[in-house]
């Protein structure tokens, strides 16, 4: 009898984290990579990512282009919320570190967790940058700076295209 309520109670949890995967992972149906529980670091090919990604995400997160400053879903917004990897699922950004910046892409001041990106010294295109990775998957970002608000003073450059958000859910909604 034991056995029996132990496996419908591990049945129930298992729905349940289903449930709350595909709430997030919408339109990552052809990802299988993408989720917002699993923390497990991804060593994945691009010619993979290439087959589960759509090509503009692929092309900035995999090929390092850069959006067009101005264009990307959320270089202004001020909803509260989430920002998670959009290849991967992993946790980046709380909407509280975000600022408003002139940049014409979203600016963060921290990630939301030391481990949540890392860091490559990149030299490309004469200038002497910090690029930003995913810490789960290494999809690339964007880059930091030195001149965000305080109380870092840094400047997490974000590519809109690389980023997911789940605005925070209202009250009436819980
Ligand atoms: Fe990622």
């Amino acid at each position: 009898m034991k056995k029996i309520i132990f496996s419908y109670l591990l049945a129930i949890i298992s729905v349940g984290a289903c449930a709350q995967n595909q709430r997030s992972a919408k339109g990552h149906e052809n990802n299988p990579y993408y989720s917002i529980t699993d923390t497990t670091k991804l060593n994945v090919s691009n010619a993979e990512w290439k087959k589960v990604l759509p090509a503009d995400l692929y092309a900035v997160a995999r090929e390092k282009d850069t959006e067009r400053p101005f264009t990307g879903a959320y270089w202004k917004s001020k909803t509260k919320g989430t920002y998670y990897c959009a290849a991967c699922g992993n946790i980046l950004f709380r909407s509280d570190a975000k600022f408003a910046s002139s940049c014409g892409w979203p600016s963060f001041y921290e990630p939301l967790r030391k481990n949540s990106v890392r860091y490559v010294e990149d030299h490309s295109h004469g200038m002497d940058r910090t690029e930003v990775l995913c810490g789960r998957c290494d999809a690339h970002l964007g880059h930091i700076f030195d001149d965000g608000p305080p109380p870092t003073y840094k400047r997490y450059c974000m590519n809109s295209i690389s980023l997911d958000f789940e605005p925070d859910k209202m009250p009436a909604d819980k």
